[in-house]
């Protein structure tokens, strides 16, 4: 489903990737974890091409999204239609705050309609189809009484549910979340992790960046700890945290017990 291969990243003269590679399954979860600045979140960002790797490949069902060897000039619509094999969940939500929830969620699939050949003609069914689908994705959440509300109006947990419903909304085929509760209140990290739990419980295809071991060990597939620029360790998820083969994965997962 997904192949990422040798992915190198520097910013200036420092190197933050080095030389990773890794592969998930369809219907996984994968957790990436890693202290703080061992690059987890440039990967996820490689991955949806908000930065563009030195080096490497990355391919999405067989599909060859970047391969540095060829050339990595692309323009910003091909980029475009790139990320939407990747939906992002953002620690700190990035909601647009002059829209509803409803509106947050329905906004991404408006504009790509608009490039639909058959938009003008149909556009009332269109709109209308679009907007049951985010009145689901908010069922889905447990928002329904909050599709009106503007994020102001929404606690942390809500917002971020919200995030949720937008990244599924354009059907990605990798839902990647970076450290979706860290900008949460202990209180409402729970209804987030139980959200992103459930969607694993579906089969959704997620990565997540999380600090949250016990979630990771419980919720992922496998996990894939990081340290500096490296992946050290991937392996099943009880494994890793419960049994870790590598000396550095022993030493971050000794600070959370
Ligand atoms: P955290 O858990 O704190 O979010 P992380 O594992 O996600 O950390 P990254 O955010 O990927 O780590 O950062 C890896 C390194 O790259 C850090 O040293 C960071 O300072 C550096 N870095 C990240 N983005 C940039 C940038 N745009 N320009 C320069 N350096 C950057």
């Amino acid at each position: 489903m997904l192949e990422v291969k040798n992915i190198e990243k520097h910013f200036g003269s420092t190197q933050v990737l080095r030389n990773v590679s890794f592969s998930m399954e369809e219907g996984n979860a994968l957790a990436i974890i890693g202290s703080s600045g061992s690059g987890k979140t440039t990967l996820l960002r490689c991955l949806n091409f908000l930065e563009t790797p030195d080096s490497g490949s990355i391919a999405v069902k067989g599909e060859m999204l970047y391969d540095a060897s060829r050339g990595a000039s692309q323009n910003e619509r091909e980029l475009r239609k790139k990320r939407l094999h990747f939906g992002m969940v953002f620690q700190s939500f990035h909601l647009f705050p002059q829209y509803t929830a409803l509106e947050n969620v329905m906004l991404a699939e408006q504009l790509l309609a608009k490039e639909r050949p058959d938009y003008k003609q149909n556009k009332k069914a269109i709109l209308d189809e679009i907007h049951a689908h985010g009145e689901a994705l908010l069922k889905k959440m447990g928002l329904e009484q909050r599709e009106n509300h503007y994020p102001h109006q929404l606690s942390g947990g809500q917002q971020q549910r919200v995030a949720i419903a937008r990244a599924l909304a354009l059907k990605p085929d990798i839902l990647c979340f970076d450290e979706p509760t860290s900008a949460l209140d202990p209180e409402l990290t729970g209804e987030v992790l139980k959200v992103i739990r459930g969607l694993a419980d579906q089969k959704t295809t997620m990565i997540i960046v999380t600090h949250e071991m016990a979630f990771a060990r419980d919720v992922a597939d496998e996990i894939i700890f990081m340290d500096d620029g490296y992946i050290v360790e991937q392996g099943k998820a009880r494994d890793v945290i419960e049994h870790p083969q590598e000396e550095r994965t022993r030493q971050f997962l000794s600070r959370y017990t």
